[in-house]
């Protein structure tokens, strides 16, 4: 029976739910009245329910499609300007015990080669990090309870955190471990994590199982009613994600917006997140053999009615896409993406040899960061290094009620334009920071309040004579 409220992971996540709304999207597919209904009522800029964006999803008349994505775009535009908030992943161990069939790290894979990195070496992946202008990560390991364990994860971030070096500063650590306990989650919550994120792969539960047919990742349960022990353990901000190609992609839209409805009508905020990775060519995994992979435009719009349907949860794409896919979808939504990832264990401080591969999937983006900031400078965005809600305590539902205040540009933009500025004086090459200090010219006048204006003025020239970190 479907509850939204419920905690068992099969009725909010409802299987017949997910069917009767994939019928009901595609029974309106080309109901024109009703589409516009639907699209009067996102204009309203609240949200949608499961069922009315499954309509907007499947819509098969090509005028309404051009509405839908215009409207996407003017959500992003009001939510999040022309802001786009950049973050690196660091691989600390590629030890797992699960049995996933979509990712080289699976335990049968005897081949490729397992890494876990020591403090020490933490220390110079994120130094090297530093180097490069990161202030966010994301850290991902396998899971392993005797190579990784939770006390591992909380020990490197920990160094992570006290790493001194220069001006660089990791101030965000976002954390993508295995489903794990309340007590666990606590602990992270204590060593000061960011957001949680923890992908679906698939809501599917039939395929799920078969997709993890060994490890403790099996739990379909216990793997999709982790955001909620997460939220139980005091982590206010998770990351929701599925594995576009495992499933049929409309199943998995309308599991991940029932998830959101789920997590907002328990706990009253929804996700602080939503990744949208497509399965990727990875050492022993060869993509084409799933068979549900999903081609650009389908992708694009996928991403547009995510937009629509949740405009306060940020939208997260990675270097799994190539530049002109990320291209496409960053107007339509996006409002994060990783830059100069390696997704191999100890990657940063120097590129692995061919023979001892342990990425986890192939980067289709490789561009350097300083590559990555001067063309989103050069499309019209703000790369942004703000980490400022995070550190001033505004998580959960304080972050929520500042996005829904529509103060978020008194907020944003002036942060996002002073780390910039600090990107361009510490890192940048000689033409980023030319086409930087020129962005944040024109930028600093778009500040709304006059006040908070003055003072971010003030601020980026305190950063010329080398002074750092100011935030709203
Ligand atoms: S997806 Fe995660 S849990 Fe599964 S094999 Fe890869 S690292 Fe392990
Ligand atoms: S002010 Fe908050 S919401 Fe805005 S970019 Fe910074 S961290 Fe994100």
């Amino acid at each position: 029976m479907y509850n939204p409220k419920s905690m068992v992971a099969e009725e909010f996540i409802s299987h017949e739910e997910i069917l009767e709304t994939l019928e009901y999207g595609q029974k309106h597919s080309r109901d024109a009245d009703c589409i516009q209904q639907i699209i009067e009522k996102a204009k309203e800029r609240k949200g949608l329910s499961h069922r009315e964006a499954m309509v907007l999803l499947d819509c098969e008349i090509e005028e309404k499609n051009q509405q839908i994505y215009a409207l996407a775009e003017q959500i992003k535009k009001d939510f999040y300007g022309n802001r786009i908030v950049m973050f690196a992943p660091l691989y600390l161990s590629n030890y797992c015990i699960n049995g996933c069939v979509y990712c080289p790290y699976h335990l049968k894979n005897k081949h490729i080669a397992r890494k876990k990195l020591s403090q020490e070496e933490i220390r110079r992946e994120v130094i090297a990090l530093q180097d490069m202008g990161h202030k966010r990560l994301a850290l991902e390991t396998g899971e392993d309870p005797v190579n990784n364990p939770i006390e591992y994860v909380l020990e490197s971030i920990k160094t992570i955190y006290g790493i001194q070096h220069k001006n660089g500063a990791i101030r965000r650590v976002n954390v993508n471990i295995a489903a794990t306990t309340v007590e666990n989650y606590r602990k992270l919550k204590e060593a000061g994590i960011g957001t949680y994120i923890l992908f679906q792969e698939t809501y599917h539960k039939k395929s799920y199982e078969q997709l993890h047919p060994t490890g403790p990742k099996h739990d379909y349960a216990y793997h999709t009613e982790a955001m909620d022990r997460a939220m139980e353990g005091g982590i206010d901000d998770v990351g929701l994600g599925v594995l576009f190609g495992l499933e049929l992609y409309r199943y998995e839209f309308a599991g991940l917006l029932m998830h959101a409805e789920h997590l907002e009508a328990v706990h009253g905020v929804g996700p602080h997140t939503i990744s949208v990775p497509r399965i990727r060519h990875a050492d022993d995994i060869d993509a084409d053999s799933f068979d549900n992979g999903i081609d650009d435009d389908t992708f694009a719009k996928l991403v547009a009615c995510i937009r629509i349907a949740v405009p306060y949860t940020g939208m997260i794409v990675s270097t799994r896409e190539s530049r002109k896919c990320r291209e496409r979808v960053l107007h339509l939504g996006i409002s994060q993406i990783s830059g100069g990832s390696r997704t191999s264990v100890g990657g940063y401080v120097e590129p692995e040899p061919e023979e001892e591969n342990s990425a986890q999937f192939d980067v289709s983006d490789n561009r350097p960061l300083d590559e990555v900031v001067n063309w989103l400078m050069r499309l019209g965005y703000i790369p942004s290094f703000c980490t400022a809600c995070y550190r001033e305590g505004r998580t959960g539902d304080r972050f929520m009620s500042l996005c829904k205040s529509g103060q978020i540009q008194n907020c944003c933009h002036p942060n996002a334009l002073m780390t910039l500025k600090e990107y361009l004086i510490d890192y940048a090459s000689e033409d980023t920071r030319r086409i930087g200090e020129e962005l944040i010219r024109r930028e600093i006048e778009k500040v709304p309040r006059e006040k908070t204006r003055e003072i971010a003025k003030r601020n980026l020239r305190l950063i010329e004579e080398g002074k750092r970190d100011f935030r709203f």
